[in-house]
């Protein structure tokens, strides 16, 4: 496999791709990163897979119920209840923005966001969706048509007609292009792919108005920013603002595990489309038993450890030092940005960002340039990280940039 896609990458990331391997083969998992087989050097894993292990990529909470699961679990609740389930649907709506009183569960991000869109295009009985450019929602059907960057769609085109696509934090576009046959906004609060671009307050609390003038749904795609990442447990709550309908994956499965959710606000058009065609949607995977109880440990871990506090303290603390390096360095850095420990470094020009990967990858650091926006790396930290280990990565940091003016 890391054959077959080297000619894509460059040496840190195949180095990564083939330490994860081999390391989950060998159980040389660490709680901030993995084993590198070549240098036997632990490397600290800033990507996390685009935060898939907020709680840690050896969480032994998560991993004992796994374990657990493997000989008591209910193998057939991907399609019934379990008690996990359950639980965890009561969880989920009560800790979510009120209001989200409902939910599907599905197996992945991709999937969460085509059932987040079935849920809008069935209720609203039409047809348009804004999506953002840039933006990435998946690899899945109505995900992958709604990716804001041509080469996802352009092979299997034709994808779901009705999309158009806005610059993300530009309120005037969304406006423009909205009309009586929107069905749905779909945005990521903090764009992830695209460059760590944090939605404005305005944009969202202006989308929210729009989209109830409109009779629009609001859904946002928390699949990245979600379980704890931007220093609340959704993105939403930064800006006081309920979509209609958010949905989540990624952490929600510990980065083990595969589970997801669509939560959302059942009103008269949605109870109707539901009475309607009740099985819109089905996934045996999603809401698995072991899944669920999976999702439990981890919110269990993130109440725990305090680890909306920690992504918020230590992401400040990341981009304070970050500001500093940028200062040091203007013909390099053009900008750093982020919310909690989301968090971008864009680079002035694009060669610099696999540039850098390497020269991190040197220094024992792991971190990824954006797919949608090369010059763009992203910082996606497990929450579990001390001030002492932000400190260390800020000193690679600084250290691989020195090497790389000279
Ligand atoms: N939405 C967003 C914002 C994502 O970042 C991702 C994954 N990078 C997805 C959806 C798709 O998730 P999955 O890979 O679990 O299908």
């Amino acid at each position: 496999v890391v054959k077959r896609f080297s000619t894509h990458l460059n040496k840190g990331q195949i180095r990564y791709l083939r330490a994860g391997h081999l390391d989950i083969l060998e159980r040389h998992r660490t709680d901030l990163g993995f084993t590198d087989p070549e240098t036997g050097r632990v490397m600290v894993d800033c990507f996390t897979s685009a935060g898939c292990f907020n709680v840690g990529r050896s969480n032994p909470a998560v991993q004992r119920a796994i374990e657990e699961a493997l000989t008591t679990c209910d193998m057939g609740s991907g399609h019934l209840l379990s008690e996990a389930k359950i639980r965890l649907a009561r969880h989920l709506t009560a800790r979510a923005p009120a209001g989200l009183t409902h939910l599907f569960f599905a197996a992945g991000g991709g999937e969460a966001v085509d059932c987040a869109l079935k849920l809008a295009l069935g209720a609203s009985g039409k047809t348009g969706i804004i999506a953002t450019q840039k933006a990435y929602h998946g690899h899945t059907g109505l995900a992958l048509s709604v990716n804001g960057k041509d080469h996802y769609r352009r092979h299997f085109e034709p994808l779901m007609p009705g999309v158009r696509f806005a610059p993300f934090n530009d309120l005037g576009a969304v406006r423009d292009m909205a009309g009586p046959d929107t069905a749905a906004v779909i945005i990521e609060p903090v764009q992830g792919e695209a460059g760590i671009h944090v939605a404005t307050q305005a944009y969202i609390r202006g989308l929210r108005e729009l989209c109830d003038e409109l009779g629009i749904f609001l859904i946002f795609d928390e699949v990245q920013t979600g379980f704890g990442r931007t220093g609340a447990l959704f993105a939403a709550e930064h800006y006081g603002v309920v979509p209609d309908i958010l949905a989540t994956a990624k952490s929600m499965g510990g980065g083990l595990f595969p589970n997801g959710a669509v939560l959302y606000a059942m009103n008269d058009n949605v109870a109707r489309f539901l009475e309607t065609w009740p099985a819109f949607h089905l996934s045996y995977s999603g809401g698995s038993d072991i899944g669920c109880r999976v999702s439990l440990a981890v919110l269990d871990e993130i109440d725990r450890l305090d680890l909306c506090s920690n992504a918020r303290d230590r992401g400040e603390e990341f981009l304070r030092a970050l500001e500093e390096i940028r200062g040091e360095n203007p013909g390099i850095i053009r900008e750093v940005r982020g919310i909690g420990l989301m968090v971008g470094i864009e680079y002035i020009h694009e060669f610099m960002g696999p540039m850098m990967s390497n020269a991190l990858a040197e220094g024992g650091i792991f971190a990824a340039y954006s797919g949608n926006a090369p010059q763009v790396m992203r910082f996606m930290l497990p929450l579990t990280v001390s001030r002492e280990e932000i400190e260390q990565v800020v000193e690679v940091i600084r250290k691989a940039i020195r090497t790389m003016k000279a």
